[in-house]
């Protein structure tokens, strides 16, 4: 029997990887917050997936926190602000030789769960697939992507990407995900807060040509300066290459926004300002494009951090 994978975090991304695993006969638990949500999770009796319009039920065993059963892999699908408490929950259910994968955008939370969890591996996701719920217990499969996974401290590759095969999860090993991470967090940095602060999709960026080449200027500044030069190379060029490629999109943020949400601007531009303090680089553009987010932010009654 090979190990199980508990999926922590019943949302976009958490369902849309155990439900393929699942699908391909792998053993998957599914970790909900509380009795309350358990109740409501069997009582739909599975996770449903949306692909091409079409909806599979699959009825991945459902538990809460307190379960007993040990876990040697636990795939963390929580937002970035909920992730290291989540995870200092199961820490006594942890096995000595657990592996935590870590879907979460930006960076920050990833050293936070590895803080509460000294002893465990984890592994660093960046994934440009794209998810999004429609109901409870719901996911549309929205947009074909790519995961790569890494580990920063360790490049060997673990043995359970054979189950992401098996699974038809498309990934990639990589040896430089914190690159990765940081060139994406960047890209993030130079879209999604503009998008909200002028109300516009991707595409409505291109009318302030200027601001994105000024932030993308710091931008780059920080990552060198981070020891993140390849991250840095060709930033606006990618930046207004995405800007013209996903131009009808929404952004991310703009939708948490829009939808009420809190977003994830800790550990995404609110990292980059932290990070900037931390090497004393002084980035102007940067921090005042973080106190209009986080004013707007408050003006909507939403959490700025
Ligand atoms: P999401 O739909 O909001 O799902 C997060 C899930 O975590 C929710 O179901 C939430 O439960 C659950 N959760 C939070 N705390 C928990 C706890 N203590 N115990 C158990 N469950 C808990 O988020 P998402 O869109 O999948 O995003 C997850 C991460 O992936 C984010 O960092 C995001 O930026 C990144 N990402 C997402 C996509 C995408 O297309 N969605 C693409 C790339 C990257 P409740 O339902 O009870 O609130």
């Amino acid at each position: 029997m090979s190990t199980p994978w508990h999926v922590l975090g019943a949302g976009s991304l958490g369902t849309l990887w155990a439900t393929r695993l699942a699908r391909a006969g792998l053993p998957v638990r599914l970790i909900v917050r509380d009795a309350e949500r358990l109740q409501s999770y069997q009582a739909a009796g599975g996770l449903t997936l949306v692909e091409h319009g079409v909806a599979s039920t699959y009825a991945v065993p459902g538990e809460t926190p307190d379960s007993p059963e040990p876990i040697r892999r636990l795939l963390v699908a929580c937002k970035a602000y909920d992730a290291e408490s989540a995870v200092a929950r199961l820490a006594p259910r942890l096995t000595a030789d657990a592996e935590l994968i870590l879907l979460q955008n930006g960076l920050g939370s990833q050293d936070a769960v590895a803080n509460r969890v000294p002893l465990a591996r984890c592994i660093s996701a960046s994934s440009t697939e794209g998810a999004f719920r429609d109901g409870a217990w719901r996911v549309v499969f929205a947009g074909h992507g790519f995961t790569w996974l890494g580990d920063a401290g360790h490049p060997v590759a673990p043995i359970w990407l054979d189950d992401l095969e098996a699974a038809k999860i498309p990934h990639e090993w990589s040896t430089d995900i914190l690159t990765r991470l940081w060139r994406k967090l960047a890209l993030n940095c130079a879209i999604n807060p503009l998008t909200v602060l002028h109300n516009c999709r991707n595409g409505g960026l291109q009318e302030h040509h200027c601001e994105v080449a000024t932030l993308c200027a710091e931008l780059a500044e920080l990552l060198e300066r981070c020891g993140q030069p390849a991250a840095a190379e060709n930033l606006q060029q990618e930046v207004e290459r995405v800007i013209h490629a996903t131009a009808a999109n929404y952004s991310s943020m703009y939708q948490d926004v829009a939808n009420q949400r809190r977003t994830e601007i800790s550990y995404l531009l609110g990292h980059a300002c932290k990070v900037a303090v931390r090497h004393q680089l002084n980035l102007p553009h940067l921090k005042q494009l973080q106190q209009r987010l986080i004013t707007h932010l408050r003006s909507l009654g939403l959490p700025s951090d």
